[in-house]
């Protein structure tokens, strides 16, 4: 096991590693901007390392500064969380040519799956289902004409080098594919200097849901489940849940089963998560996260398995301990990501925090590194905190994540939780009876009209 673990990232998701460290007797190095000095990843670390000013770039993406702070320290591995350089391949490899344990997937695997063509071109070949389409990149505009004439309008164009839902246009004609393949192009050069396009089916009402594997690196790997995340904005996910409530037992076993075996025949090795879109009973691959997610506590709380734990004894070598069969899905749990934005423009609010009430009581779980009088700094994400609510049925979870959203008090900025207050009171919401779309209807229909997060 490792000795000492630096914590490359900040914010909640530094918390969650550290709290695992600590129950596994590792010493901790947090690193921090000059604008975190005071954030609390810092305060509950072992020890701390400044490494450099606000901007990311110049900090939790320093490279060099990272390797530093571990000389200076002795830590004998880094966890990256999410985010920042938690999907760069280089960045793993750097590490292991310096002998520190990147706490992640192998270098390879990250770079397959940062791929979004390779990433499809591997899953086809591991016996993932994927969205009809294109096999690799299209160059030539009739090619692109013929494949949509075989796979039916409409079609998605997308980019190679995609990420954030940007450079992604929707085709519903010849014509439009024309259009479409010329934006795209010319977006996807700009954005990632890389014009590279694939074309696929575009699904009208699809949900996203994703499961959640473990593998040791040796052929052994389990899923843990589905998440159930078609609650967006913006490509980006509000609301989170499991178990999906659009899947059957029959139906989570076949996929999941799908992607541990996936998982054995790759070798892959920590905490994964295999996205799809679901529509009328189909699967449809879209991409592959080789990281820890946001969301990660919903599974954790139907399943009782402490990810991160599990994400750090096998990055130090350990077998997989836990078979399918241990794994007992149990109740529902549901994740709200309550952001320092207004509710209903969704404009950024960072500021001071007046006071801070986090709800609390039985199957309420609250994942945040905020307190009374800290200050949302506004150069990073508008996390304020996650609350996670677990109940032995959907139902039960509905009701408690109603009395736990009406308890959270956060003063001094907007939050976004007025606006889970008037979802976890919606029709729609509580029959589980939404896609990927239902959200920006909702908004765009006036749901949220009005409303302030104050
Ligand atoms: P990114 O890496 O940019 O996030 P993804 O491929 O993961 O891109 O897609 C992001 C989102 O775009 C999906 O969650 C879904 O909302 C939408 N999307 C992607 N592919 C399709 C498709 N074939 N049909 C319909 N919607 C899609």
């Amino acid at each position: 096991m490792f000795d000492k673990v630096l914590i490359a990232n900040r914010g909640e998701i530094a918390l969650r590693v550290l709290r695992a460290c600590k129950e596994l007797g590792i010493a901790t190095v947090a690193v921090h901007s000059t604008a975190d000095a005071n954030a609390m990843h810092v305060r509950l670390a072992d020890e701390s390392v400044c490494i450099g000013p606000p901007a990311s770039r110049d900090s939790y993406l320093n490279i060099p500064a990272l390797l530093a702070a571990c000389e200076i320290t002795g830590a004998d591995a880094i966890h990256p969380g999410y985010g920042f350089l938690s999907e760069n391949a280089r960045f793993a490899e750097i590490l292991e040519s310096h002998g520190i344990t990147f706490i992640g997937p192998k270098s390879e695997h990250i770079r397959i799956m940062g791929d979004k063509i390779e990433a499809k071109r591997t899953a086809r070949k591991l016996g993932i289902p994927c969205v009809p389409g294109s096999d690799g990149g299209v160059t030539e505009d009739e090619e692109a004409l013929r494949i949509a004439k075989e796979i039916g309008y409409p079609v998605i164009v997308k980019a190679a080098a995609g990420g954030g839902g940007r450079g992604m246009k929707v085709a519903r004609t010849q014509d439009d594919l024309i259009d479409a393949l010329q934006t795209a192009r010319t977006e996807a050069k700009a954005a990632f200097g890389d014009d590279a396009v694939y074309i696929e089916k575009f699904l009208e009402k699809p949900r996203h849901i994703e499961i959640q594997v473990l593998g040791d690196g040796k052929g052994n790997a389990i899923h843990l489940g589905e998440r159930d995340c078609s609650l967006q904005r913006r490509h980006q996910k509000v609301w989170e849940e499991g178990p999906s409530p659009a899947l059957n037992q029959e139906m989570r076993s076949k996929i999941g089963e799908t992607c541990a075996q996936a998982m054995r025949d790759l070798g892959y090795l920590g905490v994964g998560t295999i996205e799809f879109l679901y529509e009328d009973g189909e699967f449809y691959f879209i991409e592959m996260n080789t990281r820890i997610q946001v969301e990660h506590p919903v599974t954790e709380m139907i399943t009782g398995i402490d990810l991160v734990n599990e994400q750090i004894r096998i990055a130090a070598g350990a077998t997989l301990g836990i078979s399918q069969d241990d794994v007992k899905l149990s109740g529902h749990a549901i994740e709200c990501r309550v952001n320092a934005e207004n509710p209903a423009t969704f404009r950024p609010s960072p500021g001071k925090i007046a006071y801070f009430h986090p709800p609390g009581g039985l199957g309420v779980r609250v994942d945040s590194a905020v307190y009374q009088g800290y200050t949302i700094p506004p150069y990073y994400d508008s996390l304020v905190g996650k609350l996670i609510v677990h109940g032995r049925t959907r139902n039960e979870c509905l009701m408690r994540l109603r009395r736990a959203l009406d308890e959270f008090v956060v003063d001094g900025i907007e939050t976004t939780l007025p606006l889970f207050r008037t979802l976890v009171r919606n029709a729609d919401m509580q029959n589980g009876q939404y896609d990927i779309h239902w959200l920006e209807h909702f908004l765009a229909d006036g749901g949220m009209d009005g409303a302030s997060g104050t």
